[in-house]
């Protein structure tokens, strides 16, 4: 079965789906997107990464291609036509076809608006949370907004490769002042030896991601501590657990960081319990 894609009010086979040379997004990664779990078919926490691309568009002063409740009928219809049912959904829009030039084009550019859809390995992804995941840190080296989910991403591809050449699965970015601040496509959490759960902040130095933000929910009602500041990379060191979120990855404990084990080098019992209540917390659509 050949998979289809949405462009720009089509749905196509992905052979013929294409964008034009001209499109911002290809020339000057000019654009925003959002990947949302699928699961049973269904949309995890579609509403959330809506609210979010309404924020990545307006900070880039992009305009909302077509109305929300349009755009989920094309993300549902999307997961329908190539028949997922455990995976992701994936949404790119640009700022449109234009003459390259780097002011923006002239009033009234059509943004471009891409959705993809995919399976993923269900078994393979229990089997790497069950196993745990090993990071490496590399040094920041993002803009200063990356709470904007934008398409330029850069230094979390050349970071991710650095983590895939060493191993590992992940690559957690520390800045300058030894604070790590997320994963090069994850938010990064540590379970301190008093048993507090520690994330940074959401300013604009890391993606709000929206499985944090469930997360932070599940948290509450467990009855655990969180605290929403930076931590180092020695505390990471020194922590009884570590663990990743995402919404392709839901939540995936870390067992080691650049070759040290965390805790007993097994995965935490916190990072474990809030991956399985994770969907008492999500909502689907
Ligand atoms: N941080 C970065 C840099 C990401 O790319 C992602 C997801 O792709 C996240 C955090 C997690 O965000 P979410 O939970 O919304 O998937």
């Amino acid at each position: 079965m050949s998979r289809i894609a949405y462009v720009n009010g089509r749905y196509l086979p992905l052979a013929h789906a294409c964008v034009n040379v001209e499109d911002r997004g290809y020339q000057f990664s000019d654009g925003v997107y959002e990947v949302c779990e699928v699961r049973d078919s269904l949309l995890i926490d579609e509403r959330r990464h809506m609210a979010r691309l309404a924020f990545s568009l307006s900070e880039l002063r992009i305009a909302m291609p077509m109305p929300a409740a349009a755009l989920s009928v094309v993300f549902h219809e999307v997961v329908r036509r190539n028949r997922v049912r455990w995976g992701i959904v994936y949404l790119q829009i640009s700022r449109g076809v234009s003459r390259r030039d780097h002011p923006f084009p002239p009033a009234g550019t059509a943004p471009s608006i891409v959705v993809t859809a995919r399976n993923m390995d269900f078994a393979a992804a229990e089997k790497m949370a069950e196993n745990g995941v090993a990071v490496i840190s590399v040094p920041e080296n993002r803009w200063a907004r990356v709470d904007i989910k934008s398409v330029s991403l850069l230094p979390n591809v050349l970071a991710k490769q650095a983590a895939r050449e060493q191993g590992a699965r992940e690559a957690w970015f520390v800045d300058a002042s030894g604070h790590v601040t997320e994963g090069s496509s994850s938010n990064a959490w540590i379970v301190t030896r008093d048993g507090k759960v520690v994330t940074r902040q959401a300013d604009h130095g890391i993606l709000k991601g929206i499985t944090r933000t469930v997360v932070i929910e599940a948290i509450a009602a467990q009855g655990l501590t969180l605290e929403e500041r930076a931590f180092t990379i020695d505390e990471a060191y020194a922590a009884r657990e570590a663990f990743i979120t995402s919404a392709s990855q839901i939540v995936l404990p870390v067992v080691k960081i650049n070759e040290r084990p965390v805790g007993n080098g097994a995965p935490g019992l916190i990072a474990s319990a809030l991956r399985r209540d994770f969907h008492r917390f999500a909502e689907t659509s």
